[in-house]
């Protein structure tokens, strides 16, 4: 009767103790999981940028992105209800010289002077257009696709904890931390694109619109781009873009849903290419860079 009783009350400890560890585990509330309160936001651009400031503040805020997945921040237009949603945040996070940014943020900082805004590509190595970037969908002289690097996304999480600390100095420790798992994780990613680029014999690659600038300067690779000055080639410019695929051996041609297959489809046909679709503007920041990679690996 003793010993039952033992094994009983043991068994309740036990069961207790289970529980306190499941009461730990929920006591990290993530703001993407409740509603979230007045100044509980941060609005950022695009969903990239929501992967990074959510490893580094998702306990404290919640993240909402302006141009959302399947729009193209570089022409969107922002409904109603999100200008509304954007008077409910403590901070907007600008991702620096993308379109829907040069249209709105002037409107947006006037609207909401209550709302502090941060450029996250502050003090990043920018890259002037070229010949291969356009007019059309980018509207100034810089290249905005910044993310799509990992030596460039160490600067955008940088600046990101830069303003959460401005903005809630009271959980600067934490933040610091998440800054310290973020920055390595970022800098795994690099390390495993660098080895597996290392096997890839092919170091250019052609793209619709020139998503990875970036990505190709990180890793001394060279991009060309489908799109002229963000409309459709002409026949005589597939002619010569197939002809540098030929001569250099390319492998991969990268597409973006948004974008118009047909040309991409027409050049790795003549050319051989494999055509593979990407998401730059992905919250699976790690998986898209990483599978940008194998794509360019001959494997
Ligand atoms: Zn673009």
């Amino acid at each position: 009767m003793r010993k039952v009783s033992f094994l009983f009350i043991a068994s309740m400890i036990f069961a207790g103790g289970g529980c306190t560890l499941q009461h730990k585990e929920q006591d990290r509330v993530i703001k993407t999981q409740i509603p979230a309160q007045q100044e509980d936001r941060i609005t950022v651009t695009i969903e990239p940028q929501r992967y990074f400031a959510s490893q580094l503040a998702d306990t404290f805020f919640y993240i909402e992105t302006m141009a959302p997945q399947g729009t193209d921040p570089e022409t969107y237009d922002p409904s109603p209800v999100q200008m509304t949603a954007l008077a409910h945040s403590k901070a907007y996070f600008c991702i620096g010289h993308i379109g829907f940014e040069q249209a709105w943020v002037d409107k947006l900082k006037a609207n909401h002077p209550q709302v502090k805004f941060f450029d996250n590509s502050k003090g990043v190595s920018l890259i002037k257009t070229d010949e291969h970037v356009h007019e059309g969908r980018h509207y100034g002289e810089v290249d905005p696709h910044i993310w799509n690097s990992p030596r460039e996304a160490l600067t955008i999480v940088k600046n990101m904890y830069e303003a959460l600390v401005e903005i809630d100095p009271a959980h600067e420790a934490i933040y610091a931390g998440n800054l310290r798992k973020v920055t390595n994780r970022i800098m795994e990613t690099d390390e495993q694109i660098a080895n597996i680029l290392n096997g890839s014999s092919s170091k250019a690659f052609v793209i619709y619109h020139p998503a990875l600038t970036y990505f190709a300067r990180d890793y001394g690779l060279k991009q060309y781009c489908i799109e002229n000055d963000g409309k459709e080639p002409s026949p005589e410019q597939i002619k010569k873009l197939v002809e540098t695929v030929k001569s250099l051996q390319m492998k991969v041609i990268f597409v973006q849903q948004e974008f118009d297959l047909k040309n991409a489809e027409a050049i790795a046909r003549e050319t051989g290419c494999k055509l593979v679709v990407i998401n730059p503007l992905s919250y699976d920041w790690n998986g898209e860079m990483i599978r940008i990679a194998q794509a360019l690996s001959d494997e």
